[in-house]
């Protein structure tokens, strides 16, 4: 359903004086009213920036000795040690890191070591003014932050004994539903509709989602697949299949308009960037002429324009994606203010690197995270297990259960591990 009602109410609530008085509140404590914003903005703004990691729970500190990528054929690891012996490992996208780990090694590892790890938040915020590392913003920067935070949220897991979840919230979810991404766009609608049935039958899910438009295009050729694609997928898989789609960024406002009115007609459940990423005006216009909730956010790695999108409604549905935006805090925090506007999230991660782990942590402790996540299967089939069960992570009947040992919850085939080298410049 649209958000409509939120907007309406904000703007009833300041006419009737309650922002004022909230505001004078706010004063009273210290904080100061930011120019030109209102009692909406001030909660958005008190969401993104109300700490995430319980500190509480660590009675002494963890000094990080060392972080290290290590490598081990095609595939990256993050790994923390701590002047105490304690570790933490992070598996990377190998389709990623090749191309980024000089940032990694330079830029953002140096912040951290050296540094208590109970002040991770206040060492996210560091790692990005440090050394001008502002001027790398973006995706390339973020991801290698994400990936030393995993590890470091592992460490801190395993000193407490404690899955990752309970160090950034109250856990309160042991298993998720999952919706299977499909990302073809190369076959028919027939040929689609068919893998679709096949990523069913074999993971249980009752959702899924496919690829609209031609990726940053469209053409007289994508539309017509579309526009067959849209009813076919309805009318094969029932009705009672949780239908997503995704154009990333493909068209154009009318364009965008057009096949969202298909995809409404059809009962879809979301359409994800129907226009170009980083048009946000064009994104709410899009989102003000359809009732289908509009979902984005994935390639987004800045707060304040993740808060723009919410605030104006231009997303219904905000999709903070794991590696691109820095990590868990920093996507809790999306959450956080997604939930103040009376969204839901829908975490956005890709499917190497053990992707769905880290979605899996976040939707444990996230109350508004979306009711199934993306899922692409095991892109790498390294030898990993989910510590106590002696298995990978799978979905049964649709519904993969998360880790609760301690750290992350994996552990990764110690024979496999040893013959990992590390990566210097
Ligand atoms: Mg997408």
């Amino acid at each position: 359903m649209k958000n409509k009602l939120n907007q309406f109410n904000r703007r009833q609530f300041i006419k009737g004086g309650a922002g004022l008085s909230a505001g004078i509140a706010l004063m009273q404590t210290g904080r100061a009213q930011r120019e030109g914003s209102d009692e909406f903005t001030e909660r958005l703004i008190d969401a993104s920036e109300t700490p995430v990691l319980k500190k509480e729970l660590f009675t002494s500190s963890v000094t990080i000795e060392s972080i290290d990528l290590l490598r081990r054929d095609d595939q990256f690891f993050v790994h923390v040690r701590s002047t105490d012996g304690a570790e933490g490992i992070a598996m990377t996208n190998r389709s990623l890191v090749n191309s980024v780990y000089p940032l990694l090694l330079n830029r953002v590892a140096p912040v951290f070591i050296g540094e208590d790890a109970r002040n991770l938040e206040d060492l996210l915020k560091e790692v990005f003014v440090r050394g001008l590392n502002y001027k790398w913003q973006g995706a390339p920067f973020w991801m290698c932050v994400a990936w030393v935070e995993f590890a470091i949220l592992d460490l801190l897991g395993k000193t407490i004994e404690q899955p990752v979840g309970a160090l950034l919230g109250t856990r309160f979810r042991d298993q998720t539903p999952i919706y299977y991404a499909n990302g073809d766009r190369s076959s028919s609608a027939g040929e689609v509709v068919d893998q679709l049935k096949e990523l069913i039958q074999k993971s249980g899910a009752r959702a899924v989602k496919f690829k609209l438009g031609a990726r940053m295009r469209f053409d007289d050729a994508s539309t017509a697949r579309d526009l067959a694609l849209i009813p076919l997928a309805r009318k094969e898989l029932g009705d009672e299949t949780t239908l997503y789609t995704d154009a990333n960024s493909s068209f154009d406002v009318p364009t965008a308009i057009r096949i969202g009115k298909r995809l409404e007609e059809y009962n879809y459940s979301f359409f994800e960037e129907p226009v170009q990423f980083d048009y946000s005006e064009e994104t709410k216009a899009v989102a003000d002429a359809l009732k289908i909730p509009i979902a984005g956010g994935e390639q987004e790695s800045s707060m304040r324009r993740f808060r723009w999108l919410i605030e104006n409604d231009a997303v219904q549905i905000p999709q903070p994606e794991l590696l691109f935006f820095g990590g868990l805090i920093r996507c809790i925090r999306v959450a956080r203010m997604a939930e103040v506007a009376g969204k839901k999230v829908v975490p956005h991660m890709s499917g190497f690197g053990l992707g769905i782990l880290y979605v899996l942590h976040y939707a444990s402790v996230v109350p508004n995270s979306s009711e199934y996540q993306e899922y692409k299967g095991d892109k790498d089939g390294i030898p990993y297990e989910v510590v106590g069960t002696g298995k990978p992570l799978e979905s049964i009947n649709g519904v993969i259960q998360i880790p609760k040992s301690p750290g992350l919850g994996v552990a990764f085939d110690p024979s496999y591990m040893s013959s990992a080298k590390r990566v210097v410049l």
